[in-house]
């Protein structure tokens, strides 16, 4: 028989395993179960952008913190973070919508540049940008190797004396009473004093066998690794074109990351198509002949495709399940759950361990939702203003 734990958490993504990893250093007894390897899912498919040009002040703070813990990861070792600035660019309305988020920005004390289009050809001869955009630069952003985290922390729980079970695929069942217990592939069940359902896209299907309906909706998002004959002569970093509506990371070897964000449909996280399309990759040929000196000599190489989870109001769902006792959810990052993750984790075990509700806020709570009948909010876009 399986020792008691007080918490289980279901989910071995960079939410949970982080959820996982807040509790284990509050003196909690946990398990985590992985249904494959840790960080394996959608963890590991990102493009690994850490930016503080986020939608609003929580989302920042929790992006600025999570920076920190993965330039010092669980149980010591080398930084996962690698520093490498990032520029958006945009033009018109969304230029002015850029510049207010750069005050607001800089309000909070964010260190950034505001380059002209001359400035940046200057300095990066194969850039192509509009005499009339609008460049912002976050020196501090940069990108980062969240699986790696997820298994630092895996380790980090083990030493803590929780338990971790990877290749664990398992299912929640309402036990006598009415209160919810997880079924384990053996057949067994357990049960803890407190259940995180952290399991990324997968975790309304979990839900539906208990009858909820979480607003959560999965979708589909592309990307492209892409050898630039001109890479030193592009952004060395992070780069958000707003006015193509794409964003490339920079990768060793004068290789580029590059994808365009998301489906406005909703995916089968089981039963998705994993390799990119036709129209995908012809887009982003077309964006670097457009937007780089040499891009049409750029050779378009591995192409995959993720899954995402979308929320009604693109803020994540983080706390108590309505109605439902003992049970939590840590889901629906909408795009941003690597760059938040770590800190996300961190608030939702202090808000367990500690009763620190303004750990996470009542913003993203998952009562604020309907979780009423099948969710058919609108998918929009991932990377927006
Ligand atoms: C192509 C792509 C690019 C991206 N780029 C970025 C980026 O640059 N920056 C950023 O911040 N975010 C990015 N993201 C988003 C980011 O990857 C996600 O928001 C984040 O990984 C979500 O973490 P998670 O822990 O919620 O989900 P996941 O990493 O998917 O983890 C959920 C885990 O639950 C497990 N699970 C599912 N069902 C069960 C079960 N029944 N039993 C046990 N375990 C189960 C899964 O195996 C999985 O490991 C990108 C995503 C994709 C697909």
């Amino acid at each position: 028989m399986a020792a008691e734990v007080r918490a289980i958490v279901v989910g071995g993504g960079i939410v949970g395993a982080s959820v996982a990893l807040g509790l284990a250093r509050r003196g909690w007894r946990v398990a985590l179960y992985e249904r494959a390897r840790l960080g394996g899912a959608s963890t590991a498919l990102a493009a690994g952008v850490v930016s503080e040009l986020t939608w609003d002040e929580q989302d920042r703070v929790w992006v600025a913190e999570s920076r920190e813990r993965y330039r010092r990861p669980p149980g010591g070792g080398e930084s996962l973070f690698r520093r490498t600035g990032s520029l958006a660019w945009a033009r018109g309305e969304d230029g002015r919508r850029l510049l207010a988020h750069a005050d607001r920005l800089a309000r909070a004390g964010v260190p950034q540049e505001r380059p002209h289009a001359a400035a940046l050809a200057a300095r990066h001869s194969a850039l192509r940008l509009e005499a009339d955009g609008v460049g912002l630069v976050l020196p501090e952003d940069g990108v980062t190797d969240a699986a790696a985290y997820c298994r630092a922390a895996g380790r980090e729980i083990v030493r803590l004396g929780g338990e971790v079970h990877e290749e664990a695929p398992c299912s929640l069942v309402r036990a006598e009473g009415g209160a919810v217990a997880l079924a384990l592939p053996d057949g067994t069940r357990r049960r803890a004093e407190v259940l995180v359902v952290a399991a990324g896209a997968w975790s309304a299907r979990l839900l539906r066998a208990l009858d909820l309906w979480a607003p959560l909706r999965p979708y589909r998002t592309q990307l492209a690794v892409v050898a630039h004959p001109r890479a030193a002569d592009l952004w060395p970093g992070v780069f958000h074109d707003l006015v193509l509506d794409w964003y490339t990371v920079p990768e060793a070897g004068g290789r580029l990351l590059a994808g365009d964000g998301t489906e406005s449909t909703e995916s089968d996280p089981d039963a998705f198509r994993t390799q990119a399309d036709a129209a995908f990759l012809e887009s982003v040929a077309r964006r670097l002949g457009a937007r780089t000196g040499g891009g049409e000599d750029a050779t378009l190489g591995r192409a995959y495709a993720g899954i995402l989870t979308a929320t009604p109001d693109r803020r994540p769902l983080l706390g108590p399940v309505p109605g439902e006792d003992g049970l939590w959810l840590a889901a629906g990052m909408n795009g941003f759950g690597v760059m938040r993750g770590p800190a996300v984790g961190e608030a939702m075990a202090r808000w367990l361990a500690a009763g620190d509700e303004e750990a996470v806020g009542t913003a993203c709570l998952p009562g604020r939702v309907s979780w009423e009948g099948p969710p058919a909010f609108p998918i929009r876009q991932g990377y927006t203003l």
